[in-house]
């Protein structure tokens, strides 16, 4: 037997990134190796639980949900240019499948506090790390997360290629109370963009609350800023910690 696979190597084998001849090499290896199959069973394990945390709504069913809405009441959750999908009861089955980086939650600011975005809802669940760049697949949704810390307030909006800001959490008026309980709570419903180019998540923590319509001018003159690059753009410069993740949308 040749040396044990590298858990880097067992990792892009469980992601579904090796290349062909590696994999069927990497996978003869696995099949044959106890302590190398106890690697790549623990990263199934790992994503299972991962995934357990936060349950994604079937597409399928949060379409429906809002098509039927917007017939009744033409209100929510269509805004400028991205589509909410209510939350629906269906659970996605959890796909003992790709990805988990070994700390998930994301970045961690003062006091504890830290914010965590989730894609999901069609293909297999993963965080994005703060700062990083994510390709969406079609039919992909995302869910925000935060745990306060000594934060009092938190707001969600996103740029799009064209500087096109959308109020996402709350859609106007100020910014939504952190609930109670010092743990990790999860942002109400999925949301799903308008596919096509990138767009810019900030989440922003705050002592006091912030406008989302003041945030949403802000936001695009961080835009314009930056050359009309959403790619590029950094701080808001919001009176609050910002946490940006960039996506780019299929
Ligand atoms: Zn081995």
């Amino acid at each position: 037997m040749s040396a044990h696979l590298s858990e880097w190597t067992l990792r892009r084998l469980h992601v579904g990134e090796l290349p062909d001849a590696e994999s069927q090499r990497a996978r003869e290896h696995v099949a044959a190796c106890a302590e190398c199959h106890g690697v790549l069973a623990g990263l199934e394990a790992n994503q299972a639980r991962f995934e357990a945390e936060v349950p994604f709504e079937r597409f399928a069913s949060g379409v429906e949900r809002v098509l039927k809405e917007g017939q009744a009441k033409s209100s929510k959750p269509r805004l400028n240019g991205l589509l909410v999908a209510v939350a629906a009861t269906v659970l996605l089955a959890v796909a003992v499948r790709p990805l988990l980086s070994e700390s998930p939650a994301g970045n961690r600011l003062k006091g504890g506090a830290s914010a965590e975005l989730r894609i999901g809802g069609k293909g297999d669940q993963r965080s994005v790390q703060p700062g990083d760049t994510e390709e969406l697949l079609p039919g992909e949704q995302i869910r925000l997360g935060y745990v306060a810390g000594t934060h009092k307030y938190v707001l969600a909006v996103s740029v799009d290629e064209a500087g096109e800001v959308s109020s996402l959490y709350p859609e106007s008026g100020p910014s939504l109370p952190v609930e109670a309980g010092a743990g990790k709570h999860w942002l109400p419903d999925s949301v799903e963009f308008t596919p096509g180019g990138y767009e810019r998540v900030v989440v922003v923590l705050s002592e006091k609350p912030l406008e989302a319509e003041a945030v949403a001018a802000e936001a695009r003159r961080a835009w314009e800023a930056a050359g009309r690059k959403v790619e590029t753009m950094t701080s808001l410069g919001l009176d609050g910690e910002e946490t940006h993740w960039l996506l780019r949308k299929p």
